[in-house]
């Protein structure tokens, strides 16, 4: 029997887009050498995006569609998406051909005919520039990997969601019960064989990036406190090496003091200590402030997404609205 792929793509306010990228899609998806199916997730669009979405659904075979109630961020679109999923492998990928669908054979042939010693469960692309040279400057690749090693997230420079999954995958990461979700983390967590594959990163096709530089960053940040207590660790150990350091400063002053009679100077010096100690207490407090309200809002138990309507694909009838359990809201 043929292998089946379900193909995932969170869709905000992608009206511009959606419409180049699904042609795209449609020529790549009768080139696959298996079934496929696809659906598109509605992450609370204020544009055009639902009814575009439905009248694909319409007029496509295979094609499913997922509309939330509300936006609820891109990992809260993509687990919608996944659970809805029928495939023997499931695909994620963006609406505006950033990630481009010749991909999804190479990812499939990766996951289906791998090299002999290799039993990827999952394939993932990572972005290079032209030529296949390394994403971003020497220096920006340096703070990455900081980053990926202060978060424990070992992916290469350039990863994005634009993945392939195996059921076995999918079934475990569906598993995996937080709402606050970050699925580049948990699919590295979960820590089958991934087969990273390059391709040469591609300029949004139509429409604007819904992230500013600032959120980006507060991505990555999110990230690394969802994923790892590194931070609390280091804080620890910086409190631990100025206690140290001020016990022998402490000791060098007495000593200085007894035998050559000098008077304690640096009233500048005093102020930056101060300073520089309290900035520390206060940095610190404030990420385990991050960490508690963390911890508050997971346990509040809250679905990551509420749908609102879905149809396509057999599924036809409008169905009720229900949360990401299925329950009826
Ligand atoms: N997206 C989403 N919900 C959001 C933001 C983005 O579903 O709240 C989708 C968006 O429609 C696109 C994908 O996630 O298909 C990537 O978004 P975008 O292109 O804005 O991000 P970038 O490529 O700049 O990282
Ligand atoms: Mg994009």
């Amino acid at each position: 029997m043929r292998d089946l792929i379900s193909i995932i793509v969170p869709c905000f306010d992608e009206e511009e887009a959606l419409p180049i990228f699904f042609i795209e899609l449609e020529k790549e998806r009768k080139m696959l050498p298996c079934d496929s199916e696809v659906i598109l997730v509605d992450d609370g669009s204020k544009d055009n995006t639902p009814d575009i979405i439905r009248k694909f659904a319409e007029k496509y075979t295979g094609v499913r569609y997922v509309l939330l109630s509300r936006n609820f961020g891109k990992e809260g679109a993509m687990l919608a998406g996944l659970k809805e999923a029928k495939g023997d492998y499931a695909a994620v990928m963006d609406a505006d051909l950033q990630h481009p669908p010749r991909m999804l054979a190479v990812m499939y042939d990766a996951l289906k005919n791998p090299p002999e010693g290799e039993h990827p469960e999952s394939a993932a692309c990572y972005r290079t520039r032209k030529g296949g040279k390394p994403l971003g400057s020497p220096v920006s690749r340096f703070i990455r990997k900081r980053f990926a090693k202060l978060s424990g997230i070992d992916i290469p420079v350039g990863a994005t969601d634009f993945r392939m999954v195996s059921r076995r995958m999918l079934d475990i990461y569906l598993s995996l019960s937080e709402s606050n979700r970050f699925s580049k983390g948990l699919f590295n967590w979960i820590g089958f064989e991934t087969k990273w594959i390059p391709y040469e990163d591609e300029k949004r096709c139509a429409g604007r990036s819904s992230w500013s530089r600032s959120g980006l960053y507060g991505y990555g940040f999110e990230a690394i406190l969802s994923f790892s207590d590194k931070p609390l660790k280091y804080g620890a150990a910086l409190g631990a090496i100025s206690c140290t350091l001020a016990l022998i400063l402490a000791v060098w002053v007495v000593i200085k003091t007894i035998i050559w009679g000098d008077p304690v100077a640096g009233f500048p010096s005093l102020f930056c200590m101060i300073l520089f100690m309290g900035g520390s207490i206060l940095l610190f407090l404030g990420l385990i402030g991050r960490y508690i309200s963390k911890i508050y809002l997971e346990t509040k138990h809250r679905p990551p997404f509420v749908t609102k309507e879905t149809g396509g694909g057999g599924l036809g009838e409008k169905q009720q609205m229900s949360d990401s359990d299925g329950r009826s809201v």
